[in-house]
């Protein structure tokens, strides 16, 4: 037998709350039904759900293309809508505050597929953690690699603040509470540390020669004011490559001319230090 007229305007109207959009295929008895769902990264998941004869007084089974099995929280008043917001969030947006703030060395991609995290600690140590993706707030399993002196004494941490460990901090933020450490970023920010190279000679330092007087294997000194470009120059470099345009005007001892790299303005002195 069919389902009923009102079973079809029920489940229409919480595909609607979804958004059609993310439904990929509904079978024609209401049986089952498919989501497509984006990550906090973007990247879709497909997530099946059967829905059982009684729905919504039972609860819809769910299965989805992600490392975990979600246990949905589920009542009478339950709807689509929050087994898809359920599925994924809490989940997601903890391996989001772990890849943003913590050095994950594996895997190399940031993944929402998988559950784990290795994690840099310096010292030549490394984490790895396994992210409980029913509970991913709460305390994870870890195992630690490095050198036994140091890891026995981070192992050592780790028991005696265990029970610090708490679901009103990041999970970025317990970990470090709970070793007793600031732990190293991803990469990226650090960024800064980094040498940077003249983006015209695209050498680092300029060579060593007394000609150059105190500019004499120096680092890039010039820095163009357009935040979206930022490119770093010699000065002296910049001033020979503005002195090779036409374009370029001088006033008194300055050159004024354009980035190489954003054409937005820059402006140089044309007598350094020499
Ligand atoms: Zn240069
Ligand atoms: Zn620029």
């Amino acid at each position: 037998m069919p389902p009923a007229s009102s079973f079809y305007r029920a489940i229409y109207s919480e595909i609607e709350e979804v958004g059609w959009e993310y439904l990929i295929s509904l079978r024609d008895d209401l049986s089952s039904l498919s989501f497509r769902v984006l990550d906090t990264k973007g990247k879709a998941h497909i997530m099946d759900i059967e829905l059982p004869k009684n729905y919504p007084k039972f609860a819809p089974s769910v299965t989805a293309d992600v490392p975990f099995v979600c246990e949905l929280k589920w009542s009478e008043n339950s709807r689509l809508k929050d087994v898809v917001h359920q599925f994924s969030e809490e989940f997601w947006s903890t391996m989001d505050d772990i890849d943003r703030a913590l050095l994950v060395v594996d895997p190399s991609q940031q993944s929402h597929a998988a559950s784990f995290r290795q994690i840099g600690l310096g010292n030549d140590c490394y984490l790895l953690l396994s992210i409980n993706a029913n509970d991913p707030r709460s305390l994870p399993e870890c195992r630690f690699f490095g050198p036994d002196n140091i890891v026995d004494s981070m192992i050592k941490n780790w028991r005696k603040n265990i029970k610090r460990w708490t679901r009103d901090k990041s999970f970025p933020e317990n970990l470090a509470n709970i070793l007793e450490t600031s732990l190293p970023g991803p990469p990226d920010a650090n960024k800064d540390d980094r040498q940077i190279d003249c983006g015209i000679c695209y050498a680092q330092c300029l060579p060593v020669d007394d000609e150059l007087g105190g500019m004499s294997g120096s680092a890039p000194d010039y820095t163009c004011d357009n935040p979206n470009c930022s490119r770093a120059f010699h000065s002296l470099c910049l001033r020979d490559w503005l002195r090779s345009i036409t374009t370029t005007r001088q006033s008194f001892d300055v050159l004024f001319g354009n980035c190489p790299y954003c054409s937005e303005p820059v402006a140089v002195k044309v007598n350094n230090s020499e």
